[in-house]
């Protein structure tokens, strides 16, 4: 049995081109697999100090401030505000301290309940390698000891995703595309090692004799396995027939394998299909890895060149891998589908991240957990979820924007109120009808554009009276029925659906299109009017399509927030 040894992936491709990182803490340049150096390798976590708050060495020596901690949708972020860890990292220790510092954080916030941590940074530590740190394994049959580091946390590992914007400056000249589906072959690969590859098999009894199934680090599959394409390595190979094999592997291996799947505990044993392993291969045709070197069972997958080998196909079982490894335990069905885990964004004072950075990452974070969800085929879950999505809100609701309100039965919009006062969701009115009670159906823009507001919002709690729609100030009839000229320099005025803040001009013309000119609900939409910016328009005469009453809904909340805080300066 192996220790748990942590298992990184190398990422350095020999395609010229690829940017090559400075020398990092461990005087190696470019990224490499760090699954190897004991610096990484015997990297612990101070558990005292998670457990007990026991301070660090370094809190001792007055090295360690206080950090900046927000929880967002689906992520943490973490800022050593103090500047008090140092970045970029120069050895193991201060990665180990940087480590421990924001694990310390995370669980100040949140319980301890999550049994994986993916960690993030936002700024390039000098660690050119992302790995998984395992803690705790209680799985048989997976090739892998059984151990627990941490006692009574359910947290199992955690996974160091490096510079959030590393997939970028390495894959970024071969577009979005690349970026997104290697992105997801890292992480896939450094969360699948909670359970692969470490499984042994050979062609003697029972699985026994030399292995061929692992390759790089004993930790990955081996280059000449079928694995189909997997982020566990290995490549997808194509038996041509006639004793050669030519790798199919793509840009797109983060979809586990049937195998991978079967070890995580997401497919039943009768599941997985035969497989095999090529070997005693020997490269055609002067074929190169992606280091540029000759092919050994520890090359990266062949995810851009093909290359074709010789050699005996040697085929295996799922029967096969347990006659040598044990049944999985739990199996399938009993094991877990669905893991709580957290991102963390370990920013630097140096590096912190903008509020649009903040949400950049968390579509991220959503990628890469739908990448995890869809490598498995659905199979496998990461509920990594901090903050629910709200309720939408009903009519009255406190809004901050339109997302917060209630879309069915009726759209609802975010009005915006004046003095610091939170947002109210109401929507589009023809009369008090169609409002709630105590409720008026209010014009207080004066253009017309109605709206249901509750009657405590004018000063003597009265409805105020209704005010005829008017033309929109710049409306010219001059260039006949259906071409006008619109006032653009205010919100939206009815009875002009050429007025951008309609936000329904058809460019690129916005001073030509067609008008309503004649006060009364245009339905038909034939030209003559639009009624998304028609006054009379309301549910009862047919204007309900969702753009249109968005359209309307965004000029009125424009419309009223500017009039209701004129109101509350009074
Ligand atoms: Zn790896």
């Amino acid at each position: 049995m192996r220790a748990p040894y942590l298992f990184a992936l190398t990422f350095t491709l020999a395609s010229p081109g690829i940017a090559q990182a400075a020398p990092d803490f461990f005087g190696r340049e470019g990224y490499y697999d760090l699954s190897g150096a004991p610096e990484i390798k015997d990297l612990r976590l101070d558990y005292e100090y998670l457990r007990t708050g026991r301070p660090t060495s370094a809190e001792t020596l007055g090295l360690v401030g206080a950090a900046t901690v927000q929880t967002r949708r689906n992520f943490v972020y973490i800022e050593d505000t103090d500047g008090t860890l140092t970045i970029p990292f120069r050895s193991s220790n201060d990665l180990q301290t940087a480590f421990n510092f924001a694990l310390r954080e995370l669980y100040q916030v949140h319980p301890d309940e999550f049994v994986f941590v993916y960690l993030f940074t936002s700024f390039d530590p000098r660690v050119g390698a992302f790995f998984y740190a395992p803690e705790a394994n209680e799985t048989r049959g997976i090739g892998s000891p059984r151990y627990d580091q941490n006692g009574p946390s359910p947290r199992e590992g955690f996974v160091f995703m490096n510079y959030w914007q590393s997939m970028q400056q390495m894959y970024g000249q071969f577009g979005a595309a690349v970026v997104r589906a290697q992105g997801r072959s890292i992480f896939n690969q450094e969360a699948g090692h909670r359970w692969a590859s470490f499984i042994e098999l050979g062609t003697g009894n029972n699985g026994s004799g030399t292995d061929l199934l692992l390759g790089r680090d004993e930790g990955h599959w081996s280059y000449f396995m079928n694995s189909g394409g997997s982020p566990m390595e290995g490549n997808a190979w194509f038996d041509n027939g006639n004793g050669t094999f030519t790798t199919t592997t793509n840009l797109q291996n983060w979809r586990f394998s049937q195998l991978d799947l079967y070890l995580m505990g997401l497919l039943p044993k009768e599941m997985v299909e035969p497989f095999f392993v090529i070997q005693n291969p020997v490269v055609q045709g002067g074929g190169r890895d992606l280091y540029g070197q000759v092919p050994t069972r520890s090359s990266p997958p062949q995810i851009i060149e093909p290359v074709t080998v010789s050699g005996t196909r040697t085929n295996f079982t799922i029967d096969n891998v347990i006659s040598r490894n044990a049944n999985r335990a739990p199996a399938f069905g009993a094991a877990p589908n669905t893991w709580r885990v957290v991102f963390v964004m370990l920013a630097s004072r140096t590096a912190p991240l903008s509020e649009p950075d903040r949400t950049t990452f968390e579509g991220m974070v959503d990628n890469y957990a739908a990448g995890f969800h869809e490598g498995t085929g659905n199979r496998g879950t990461l509920d990594y979820s901090l903050i629910e999505d709200p309720v939408p809100l009903p009519i009255g609701g406190e809004c901050t924007d339109n997302s917060n309100c209630q879309q069915t039965p009726d759209p609802l919009f975010c009005l915006p109120r004046s003095g610091g006062a939170p947002g109210l969701c109401t929507k589009p009115c023809a009369d008090a009808s169609s409002c709630p009670g105590d409720w008026c159906c209010a014009d207080l823009s004066g253009t017309g554009s109605l709206a249901c507001l509750p009657k405590t919002e004018f000063g003597d709690g009265q409805c105020p009276v209704i005010s005829q729609p008017q033309p929109d100030a710049g409306v010219s009839d001059d260039a006949g029925p259906s071409e006008c000229s619109c006032n653009t320099g205010e919100g939206c005025q009815e009875g002009c659906a050429c007025d951008p803040a309609c936000a329904m001009v058809p460019a690129p013309t916005p001073n030509l299109c067609a008008c309503d000119l004649s006060y009364s609900c245009d339905p038909a939409a034939n030209g003559e009017g639009n009624c998304a910016c028609d006054p009379e328009c309301d549910e009862g005469c047919g204007c309900t399509t969702t753009q249109q009453n968005s359209a309307s809904v965004l000029g009125l909340a424009g419309a009223f927030g500017l009039l209701l805080l004129r109101r509350r300066r009074r």
